[in-house]
């Protein structure tokens, strides 16, 4: 064995180490001689790996000596300790910025956060109550947080490769189906708040029902409704929300209406008639909001500024200057431009039936060009004066195979039904819905109970044969 004692004085504290392990007591870990050399290491080696080390500078330099010994230690070092969650419930006024110094980090610490971008910026509005657990490594650094954005999604930040890194995790959720039922006997919102209908539910059924039923003439006593919706919850069983409406029915003087969810391809949805015809009208009545007809359609009346008789083949809106003109139906822009009497028009046309036009505009919508697409209620324009208009004004037409149309009274066509193949496989799809409106809503008021029980028991099997 070598002994020399020119080396300096670490490699011979460790060469006298390794003469002890040759000498039999193996039992003696790298930890130990490295925390004697003075770091810090959790990792504990076997004698085996130890006696290796030792080994490998057995007939080396004391330099060699060293580098193997840093080596040892740097493979050892990436698992920093680190201290145990902490929760913070945040009070009034106070900031990520002072929470993360109050747990004894650094300010850059939260500059960091902050520089994660949109995913962290909900921190940057902390509200009294919202709760932040966080956890620092040995270096005072963040090294964990997580915070609960709402109660499906949480926010996570941890550090990876001395990196902060966000993401936002979505927790699967379980839908339910429930039901509500009930009949009229005070008013839509009493009654349905009795059957266990929220505000919003009860608004999004009016909306299913509002191109059909007068809301606001009110329901009659005795007319009946049905809300079938989704409910959502967690993986432990508990109730995060109600979701949206699956399918309802509303029997209204004598009348049953039904309304069931399709779910296009997207994972956009529409509410359709069980027979796939849209309870939205194809068009909407009035381009402007809270306007005042000033002049109706009159195929025989006296120009205000021409002063002779020349029809008015259009109606129109009294309105401030720069009020929005609404595009009545899902279209394309025909025209766009200056024309005459009209000033700035826009012309929309609808399918290969219909036309609408808008007049007198102040100015057309940023980027609206000619071929473009617009959807139903979409701003097109601003009502204005130009043209021939003694006051500002929305001049609407409604054209139907190239004839003049009374805007207020015309047959608006329903909005486009689904066609035969979606319809069959919507139909299947929500068999079971359909069974269990029967049930609660039988559209045949002289079906005793009995039969209904049967005859849903019949469609309810055939349901689950078909979804088989
Ligand atoms: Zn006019």
């Amino acid at each position: 064995m070598k002994q020399d004692y020119s080396l300096s004085t670490a490699p011979r504290r460790l060469a006298a180490w390794r003469s002890v392990l040759m000498a039999g007591i193996c039992a003696v870990s790298l930890t130990a001689l490295l925390t004697r050399e003075g770091t810090a290491s959790r990792h504990t080696a076997t004698p085996n790996e130890a006696t290796t080390a030792i080994t490998t500078t057995d007939a080396t330099t004391g330099a060699a000596f060293d580098t193997a010994v840093q080596d040892s230690v740097s493979d050892t070092l990436p698992i920093p300790s680190s201290t145990d969650w902490v929760t913070v419930e945040v009070k009034a006024n106070q900031t990520i910025s002072s929470i993360i110094e109050g747990q004894g980090m650094a300010k850059d610490e939260w500059l960091a956060l902050m520089a994660l971008g949109k995913s962290t910026s909900r921190l940057k509005k902390l509200r009294s109550g919202d709760k932040i657990s966080l956890r620092k490594n040995s270096e005072g650094e963040l090294e964990e947080l997580s915070f609960e954005l709402d109660q499906t999604h949480t926010l996570q930040v941890r550090r990876v490769n001395d990196k902060l890194e966000a993401i936002t995790l979505e927790a699967e959720l379980e839908r339910r189906i429930a039901q509500a039922a009930g009949t009229i006997t005070h008013s839509l919102y009493v009654d349905g708040a009795k059957a266990g209908l929220s505000k919003r539910q009860i608004s999004s059924f009016v909306s299913l029902f509002n191109y059909d039923v007068d809301f606001a003439l009110g329901l009659s006593d005795g007319d009946r409704f049905v809300v079938i919706y989704e409910t959502l919850y967690k993986e432990n069983g508990e109730k995060v929300r109600d979701g949206d409406i699956i399918a309802a029915s509303l029997t209204s003087r004598g009348r049953t209406y039904r309304s069931m969810r399709y779910t296009r391809a997207n994972g956009t949805f529409a509410y359709y008639a069980p027979d796939g015809q849209s309870p939205r009208k194809a068009f909407i009545r009035t381009p402007v909001d809270f306007a005042r007809i000033s002049s109706g359609f009159n195929l025989a009346r006296r120009h205000p500024i021409l002063n002779i008789i020349r029809a008015h083949k259009g109606v129109d809106y009294a309105a401030a200057t720069g009020t929005p003109v609404k595009a009545t139906a899902d279209g394309k822009v025909e025209f766009k431009g200056i024309k005459s009497g009209y000033g700035n028009v826009i012309v929309l046309k609808h399918g290969s039936k219909y036309e609408t036009v808008y007049a007198h505009l102040s100015r057309y919508r940023e980027g609206l060009r000619q071929g473009q697409p617009v959807r139903q209620g979409q701003v097109i324009g601003y009502v204005g004066s130009t043209g021939l208009a003694t006051a500002p004004h929305l001049h609407y037409e409604f054209h139907v195979n190239g004839q003049y149309k009374n805007p207020l009274t015309v047959a608006l066509p329903r909005a486009n039904p689904l066609s035969r193949s979606q319809l069959a496989k919507w139909r299947a799809e929500n068999a079971l819905v359909i069974a269990m409106m029967d049930e609660l809503s039988p559209v045949t008021a002289s079906n005793d109970k009995q039969d209904t029980t049967k005859s849903r028991k019949a469609k309810l099997s055939k349901a689950a044969n078909t979804r088989g």
